[in-house]
């Protein structure tokens, strides 16, 4: 409860939400779909900009990629074809899998999600992590000028109190929006640059049960181009941990030429040992770290597997020049 909310603004222009937001005498904060902010428990919050009429639910795509506006919600991401072609539909299955909960993906918005970060208990926040993703954000700022200064020999202008208003727009890449946003940035939209045509992706989780929060996740993309593995994308995350690439495996796989199933199963393993020394995931009650580490290097070989098949089954068929030697994995787009 927001035991000391004094004010509800239901803006309708962004430059009004962002002014309401740089606010330093009223602590001020965005409301999205409201499934977090309203359940939480902060007496410093005194007021709330309703973003639900600024035009910010939106999906779109051009050349520089795929446009996904704050306000869109999970369900809205998991229904919309745009998103069921990028990537295998991987933030589609993602989306779904961050709650088992229509009601809940009806109202929490992409924005919301983000802001929240590992709290939110997203498996979204994985896949964004594969998906070289930005984060556009946006600052307002106002200041009052006085130049009516002056003295009797030298008066100063005859303008008293200008308003100076100004906004920044900046963005950062997914992985460093934790550490780089500031408070009274708003979240506008997520751009995810076009995959190539033939890339493969992987999206695998383990939780208590089909519904639960995820104890541990794991996203993976492989791109094939000339007999190599071009782009290698591996991240694993879970409930109340940031996603983590684990880029020592990725630097590893990344120009091998792709090999036969066994060789390449071989080089998995070594890149993972190599790498997942660096992953240490956070204890809770649900799970331990070793737990984490342990089911990670599974997670993450399989996810890897996948996206590597996959890929691989797009360079034979673009190609035309030999037989497919492996099963197409399924989407998995269930609801
Ligand atoms: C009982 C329950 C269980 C849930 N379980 C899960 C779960 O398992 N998995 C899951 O993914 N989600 C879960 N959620 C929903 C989760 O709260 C949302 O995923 C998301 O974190 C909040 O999105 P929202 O749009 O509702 O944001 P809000 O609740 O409106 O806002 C959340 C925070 O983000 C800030 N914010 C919102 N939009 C912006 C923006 N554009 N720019 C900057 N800051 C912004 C707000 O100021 C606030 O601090 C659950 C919700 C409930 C009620």
């Amino acid at each position: 409860m927001l035991l000391n909310l004094l004010e509800y603004h239901w803006a309708e222009d962004i430059d009004d939400a962002l002014l309401l937001l740089a606010r330093t005498d009223i602590k001020t904060v965005p409301l999205a779909g409201g499934t977090y902010l309203l359940g939480l428990q902060n007496d410093s919050i005194q007021a709330v900009v309703d973003l639900r009429d600024l035009g910010l639910a939106y999906i779109t795509e051009d050349v520089h990629g795929i446009h996904i506006g704050a306000m869109t919600t999970l369900q809205s991401m998991a229904d919309t074809p745009i998103l069921k072609n990028l990537a295998m539909g991987l933030l589609v299955r993602a989306a779904l899998a961050s709650s088992s909960s229509r009601l809940i993906r009806n109202s929490a918005t992409l924005g919301g999600t983000l802001a929240v970060g590992a709290a939110s208990q997203a498996d979204l926040l994985t896949a964004l992590a594969v998906l070289d993703s930005e984060v556009v954000l946006r600052s307002g700022s106002r200041m009052q000028i006085n130049l009516e200064g002056g003295t009797n020999d030298r008066p100063g202008l005859a303008l008293s109190g200008i308003t100076f208003k100004g906004k920044q727009e900046r963005s950062v890449p997914f992985s460093s929006l934790e550490l780089e946003r500031r408070s009274n940035e708003l979240i506008v939209e997520v751009i995810i640059p076009h995959p190539a045509a033939g890339c493969g992706t992987s999206f695998m989780r383990i939780g208590r049960t089909a519904t639960d929060v995820a104890l541990l996740n794991a996203a993976a993309l492989v791109e094939i181009a000339n007999g190599c593995y071009r782009r290698v994308r591996l991240a694993l995350g879970g409930v109340n941990m940031e996603p983590v690439r684990l880029q020592i495996v990725e630097k590893e796989l990344e120009g091998q030429p792709v090999a036969s199933s066994p060789a390449d199963g071989q080089r998995i393993l070594a890149a993972l040992q190599k790498g997942i020394a660096h992953f240490r995931p956070p204890p809770d009650f649900r799970a331990s770290s070793d737990y984490r580490r342990v089911s990670g290097v599974n997670l993450a070989y399989r996810v890897l597997e996948e996206a590597m098949n996959t890929s691989n089954w797009h360079s034979v068929i673009t190609s035309e020049s030999s037989t497919p030697t492996g099963p197409w994995p399924s989407g998995g787009l269930e609801d």
